[in-house]
């Protein structure tokens, strides 16, 4: 009999990845080429060096980082053919280097950020199946290709002499750039092998996959990866980019380096799970007990360090899925689709379901990311919006704290309702997501305050709760339809309407730290109501009326754009970046 896992992000369970690109749309509609401010759309971004330190790793560890982002560098130019065609041509027509690097940045001559619109004359709407499918493909034709595998993921399709429809899996459609991908991992795992055998195990897994358009096994062995230095993420992953299908993925990598003193801190928070659990702010029924995972190991090669297992009540089969492990990594190279346009700052994969029933996922939050986005748009933000005292209390560790506490926090609660409605999941619906993740920032809050009280936890509560309130603006500066979004309003318009945010005369928020204390009880104990009584009803009302923008909001956050805080970030990228030259 199996257990039920609490998952640590069960977002995660309800979609099939979040890659979460943090990407938000410009209010603006597509313009024409001609004027397209090409210039002013470029600005929006602010370009700086991608680093970390990597003065602690060992030659080996070196060497092989060195071939990882050669490995890396073949996927870029494999998304180049996927989202445009050849990019030394497109290259060669830019007029100056304003556009060439727009187009760089964008992987093609339409701008990511402003609904594809094209800023190069005569190309033309972008292809909703982008180069994955001919050209001159059309709906109906596409509708009565008679092809049982025609959406494979890791195939395009074309046209063969005759002019019918051909499927050609990757690793022939760009066997050469495979061949040289293949070659930089090879050479990686020779480096490493003497150092870490299961990474360099991973690696030749992950050249067998590659040369096979076959992921499985190479998955499965990722996943099985908790202590590794080094990491990287390559090959086919996303489906956003057919936007015809939804089907063919493009490629990516992401070279990564972990963060060893998280996994541990990691490992101890959830090891308080329980005994948070007990201490929430409802009746016992709505807290069931909670015991750590020790003794059954969920995904081979002994993934259990994050995990709980909820007791009771009785297991549903949808609950019974493998959770999401969660590790905290520097990026040291974007690559592909990851690297267009807007920047991701935390990845949970595989995206495969019947490996995510099997085995669970690995969320990997890129934490130097986070600070250059914090740097560049959380903090400016803060400062336009909150009185002086408290922007200057909004800092990065508690910033990283409310995310790394939402993620753990995930696993508090309950799965399943109390009254016989089955998992929280099917009886909320649509509104499961929102309500779920709005339940994950508030009882995250709630975890640091009794972690603080507590001792487990260094800081002051104010810095993490006026850093929390700074992030909401920054999450809703678009608009607030993504469930983070409705999540974060839901909160905000809570504390505003009990006193816990007030608007100063000066348009500027302030945070009562003491209100807001009382504030996180109560709406936790809502939060954990809702979701154990399955009330439908009572999270519609909640969304209908709390996770809305007000007027005044709107209107505040406008300051925002004049300002000019960045939309997103460029990173100037490498082995001379990273001081890896020989
Ligand atoms: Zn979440």
């Amino acid at each position: 009999m199996k257990n039920t896992i609490l998952v640590l992000c069960a977002l995660a369970t309800a979609t099939a990845a979040i890659a979460q690109k943090d990407k938000q749309k410009s209010e603006k509609n597509a313009t024409i080429w001609k004027g397209y401010p090409v210039a002013r759309q470029l600005a929006t971004y602010k370009t700086l060096p991608l680093k970390t330190d990597i003065s602690s790793l060992s030659e080996a560890e070196k060497e092989t980082l060195r071939h990882l982002i050669r490995a890396a560098k073949t996927a870029d130019d494999i998304f180049w053919i996927q989202a445009w065609g050849d990019k030394n041509v497109l290259l060669s027509d830019a007029k100056n280097d304003t556009v060439r690097r727009f187009m760089e940045l964008n992987y093609g001559p339409w701008d990511r950020l402003n609904d594809n619109g094209p800023f190069v004359k005569g190309v033309g709407d972008k292809p909703k199946g982008a180069n994955f499918y001919p050209k001159d493909i059309t709906r109906e034709e596409w509708n009565n290709w008679d092809h049982l595998d025609k959406n494979n993921p890791y195939t395009i399709v074309q046209r063969d002499v005759r002019g019918n429809l051909v499927m050609v899996p990757y690793h022939q459609a760009y066997e050469e750039k495979i061949r040289e991908m293949v070659k930089h991992l090879s050479l990686a795992a020779n480096a490493i092998r003497p150092e870490d055998e299961q990474f360099a195990g991973f690696l030749e897994e992950r050249c067998n996959a590659l040369s096979q358009s076959d992921y499985n096994k190479s998955d499965i062995a990722w996943l099985g990866l908790l202590k590794n230095r080094l990491d990287i993420i390559i090959g086919p992953i996303e489906n956003y980019e057919d936007e015809f299908q939804g089907a063919r993925t493009a490629f990516e990598s992401y070279v990564l380096i972990r963060d060893m003193a998280w996994t541990g801190k990691l490992e101890r928070y959830v090891s308080l799970l329980p005994s948070l659990q007990q201490s929430l702010p409802v009746a016992t029924a709505y807290k069931p007990a909670l015991a750590m995972n020790s003794t059954q190991p969920v995904v081979p090669d002994g993934n259990a360090g994050v995990q709980a297992i909820e007791v009771s009540p009785a297991v549903s089969a949808q609950a019974a899925r493998p959770g999401s492990s969660l590790a905290v990594f520097d990026v040291v190279y974007y690559a592909g689709h990851n690297n267009a346009g807007s920047k991701t700052i935390a990845v949970n994969l595989p995206n495969d379901e019947t490996l995510q029933q099997e085995y669970g996922t690995r969320r990997s939050q890129l934490k130097n990311v986070m600070q250059a986005k914090f740097d560049n748009m959380v903090k400016p933000i803060a400062n336009l919006m909150l009185s002086e005292a408290q922007a200057a209390k909004v800092n990065f560790d508690a910033f990283f704290n409310n995310v790394m506490f939402h993620e753990v926090a995930h696993g508090l609660g309950v799965k399943n309702t109390v009254n016989g409605k089955g998992t929280v999941r099917e009886a909320l619906g649509a509104g499961f997501s929102p309500i779920e993740e709005c339940k994950a920032d508030v009882l995250g809050l709630y975890m640091i305050t009794r972690l603080l009280e507590s001792g487990d936890l260094e800081g002051n509560v104010e810095d993490f709760y006026i850093t929390f309130v700074a992030g909401t603006f920054r999450s809703v500066r678009f608009g607030a339809a993504s469930a983070h979004g409705k999540a974060n309003m839901i909160i905000f318009n809570t504390l505003v309407s009990k006193g816990a945010i007030i608007r100063q005369k000066d348009g500027k928020y302030t945070v009562k730290v003491q209100d807001m204390k009382k504030v996180i009880s109560s709406l936790a104990a809502e939060l954990l109501t809702l979701q154990g009584d399955g009330n439908m009803q009572g999270v519609a009302n909640m969304l209908d009326t709390r996770a809305v923008i007000s007027d005044t909001l709107k209107a505040d956050l406008s300051a925002i754009e004049k300002a000019g805080i960045p939309v997103d970030l460029i990173f100037e990228q490498g082995a001379d970046v990273l001081g890896l030259d020989k």
